[in-house]
This record gives C-alpha cells, sequence and structure tokens, in this order.
C-alpha cells in the first residue's frame, strides 16, 4: 500500500489519470443512485404513511440502487456490460439503446464526465492525500443532491445530513477548518437560508425555498466554516441567475427552479477556492 502512494507521489500525473478512471466509473454509479433514489424514497413514504394509518400497501418495492443490473426504461432489456462502460458506450452506440434505438439522455455521459473532471481536478489540487479523498465524497454528493433537485425538487435528508454529519468528522482531522469551526458554520449556514425564507414568506406572502436549502447550507458551512458561507451565496446567486437568464434567452424558462444545484456549485468553488475567495472577501485577514 506504501508502495503504491509511493509511485503515485512520484509521478502526480499518473495520479490524475488514475482519478479521471476513478472519477468516470463513480460518475456511471452516481446515474444509478439519482436514477433510483427517488421512487425508493417515494415507495418508503407510502409505506410508512401505511403504516401509521394501520392501512395495507401492497406496491412493491423499486429496484435497489446496488446488485440490479440496469435496462433499458425503454424496451426493458437488461443492459449489456459492454453497454456500461463510462461514455465510451454513449459514443459507440451513438446515444441510443443498442436494442430499440430508444434515444439515451446525454445527461448520462455528461455525469459521468463532470465527476471525471472534477474528481481529476482534485487529484492534480491535493495529489494522494486526505483531503483528496474528501474532496471526491464532497464532488460525488454534491452531484446526486444537484440532479435529483432538477428531477423532483427534492433534497433527500438521506444525503444532505450525511454530508453534514461528514463535514463535521473530516474537521475532526483539522487539514481546512477546526470543530468549532464547522458547527458553527454548519449552524449559521442553517439558520441563515432559514430566516431569509421565513423574511420572505412575511414579506410577499410566497414560499421561495425548501427545508432541503437549509440541510444543503448547514452542510455547506460543516464543510467550509461560515465566513467562506458568503462566497457560497454570492456565486450560487450569481450562477442561478445566469441560468434563469440563459432559459430565458432559449425561452425554455422555468418558473420554478431547484436552488440546490447552485449552492452546490457555490460550495464546490468554495471548497476548491476558499482561500483565494477568504482573501477577497476579507483582506487584510
Ligand atoms: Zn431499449
Amino acid at each position: 500500500m506504501t508502495d503504491i502512494i509511493g509511485v503515485l507521489s512520484a509521478y502526480p500525473w499518473a495520479f490524475v489519470v488514475l482519478a479521471v478512471v476513478i472519477g468516470l466509473l463513480v460518475g456511471s454509479f452516481l446515474n444509478v443512485v439519482i436514477f433510483r433514489t427517488p421512487p425508493l424514497l417515494e415507495h418508503a413514504w407510502k409505506q410508512d404513511y401505511a403504516d401509521f394509518t394501520e392501512t395495507e400497501f401492497t406496491e412493491t418495492k423499486p429496484p435497489g440502487i446496488a446488485l440490479t443490473r440496469s435496462h433499458c426504461p425503454k424496451c426493458k432489456k437488461q443492459l449489456a456490460a459492454w453497454h456500461n462502460i463510462p461514455v465510451l458506450s454513449y459514443l459507440f452506440l451513438r446515444g441510443k439503446c443498442g436494442f430499440c434505438q430508444q434515444k439515451i439522455s446525454f445527461r448520462y455521459p455528461f455525469i459521468e464526465m463532470l465527476s471525471a473532471a472534477l474528481v481529476g481536478f482534485a487529484a492534480f489540487s491535493y495529489g494522494a492525500s486526505l483531503p483528496f479523498v474528501t474532496a471526491c465524497l464532497l464532488i460525488w454528493f454534491l452531484i446526486v443532491i444537484t440532479w435529483i433537485d432538477i428531477d423532483t425538487f427534492l433534497i433527500p435528508d438521506q444525503l444532505s445530513l450525511s454530508l453534514l454529519w461528514l463535514g463535521l468528522f473530516f474537521s475532526l482531522f483539522e487539514f481546512s477548518i477546526t470543530p468549532s469551526q464547522a458547527i458553527i458554520g454548519a449552524l449559521i449556514g442553517y439558520l441563515s437560508l432559514w430566516s431569509v425564507f421565513h423574511l420572505f414568506k412575511i414579506l410577499t406572502g410566497k414560499e421561495g425555498m425548501g427545508y432541503g436549502d437549509f440541510k444543503l447550507l448547514a452542510a455547506g458551512g460543516a464543510w467550509l466554516g461560515a465566513e467562506l458561507l458568503i462566497a457560497v451565496l454570492f456565486i450560487a446567486s450569481i450562477s442561478g441567475l445566469v441560468f434563469a437568464l440563459a432559459q430565458k434567452i432559449m425561452n425554455n424558462y422555468q418558473n420554478k427552479i431547484p436552488f440546490g444545484p447552485y449552492l452546490s456549485i457555490g460550495i464546490l468553488v468554495s471548497y476548491f477556492f476558499g482561500d483565494q475567495l477568504i482573501n477577497l472577501l476579507f483582506p487584510g485577514l
């Protein structure tokens, strides 16, 4: 094991290439998680409701995340192993199902490439180290949260709260922030959006965000500390505005837009460029 780390430290580019391959493979798994989690949660909620009201519930459980092989959503045929190679399969099959020619969304290879690019960047920035491992976890959680929020307008607690606990746990190693900074960051993250939400509701009578967003920003605070939350909210607002404008220009404007994807962009950018952003926000500190 120490030999492997030694070799990877001696050839940093070999590590980046390895990280990109890992990013592609995990990206392919993230697609499965994004696709299968919402139906599983819905089934669990219905089960809870039935238990609570003591009614009968017979709906069969949707496929689990691991172990069940992927099927084409249209023709239901099980995908062959070579249909599951990240990005390459999409190119070979020219974006269509190998059996029924149903178009496959560009989103699948896009998520694989995004995961590969971000994990590659983390490898380049941190080398073979614990901060690299934690950066990967943050990247993968945020990718899944982003696309589940786009699909369902929900951020599952299982994801946002796990991310929050992970942030608190990793603060024990103190390679970026201390545990007290993480705890205060989580508190301020939750309370800041919670206050904005209630103020907005009092002033306009409308609900502009959801509780999932508060929990996601709390997780961001646990990973980044309180100071950087200003950067997160600034980047989230700017990127949200840019996307909304782009949609308006392309005449594809949707009235309801999820905030989770933009918070995720803000958290990730602040994680990678925290020091530079702190210098920008608080010059002289
Ligand atoms: Zn098919």
